[in-house]
């Protein structure tokens, strides 16, 4: 794992309610020409983390900043006309806090900031250093222990609309089985 202190919250600047896939951030950042999403994990509107770059992989989400830092961003950021807004939904921030303390607790970060901190933007669109959400996971950490290269746990992504699908037949598949051997269908 490369030496990491700092994490970078961002935010998608896209419009408030909108979900925006990593897929999506992915290919905008690949017309940048970069190797593909800067970030390292992305906040859904609905709370859930998205893997983006890996973990061990030098980001590129702030100018001058990228090595020994973490680019986490939550989707939102904006009004429908485009103007800056802390649009975070409560599950967002829930899961901000906890991704803050894991990186504080599993990746050695010492230091946590907003991307408006070295650029002269609205990105994430609140103030890190002010954020009760922020600085209660800051507080609330535990003494950091040594940094493991974590497994991300496969719960932590969402079954996608295919994955919910499948589940779905398979439910009917089964109930229609079901029926068919007591001969009500
Ligand atoms: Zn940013």
């Amino acid at each position: 794992m490369r030496k990491i202190d700092t994490l970078i919250w961002h935010c998608s600047a896209t419009p408030e309610g909108r979900e925006i896939s990593v897929k999506e951030i992915d290919r905008w950042h690949k017309k940048r020409g970069w190797s593909g999403i800067g970030y390292h994990k992305v906040v859904q509107l609905d709370g859930a983390v998205n893997e983006g770059r890996p973990m061990d992989k030098v980001g590129a989400h702030v100018k001058g900043h990228n090595t020994g830092s973490l680019g986490y961003v939550y989707i939102g950021g904006v009004t429908a006309a485009g103007k800056p807004k802390d649009t975070r939904t409560s599950a967002q921030k829930a899961t901000m806090g906890r991704l803050t303390r894991e990186a504080i607790e599993d990746f050695g970060v010492t230091k946590v900031y907003g991307h408006n901190e070295f650029a002269n933007k609205a990105c994430p669109s609140f103030d890190v250093q002010t954020d009760s959400t922020i600085q209660n996971a800051i507080k609330g950490r535990q003494p950091p222990r040594a940094v493991l290269d974590r497994k991300v746990s496969p719960a932590a992504v969402p079954v996608g609309r295919g994955g919910m699908a499948a589940i779905i037949a398979i439910v009917l598949a089964v109930l229609a089985a079901f029926l068919k051997a007591k001969g009500v269908w």
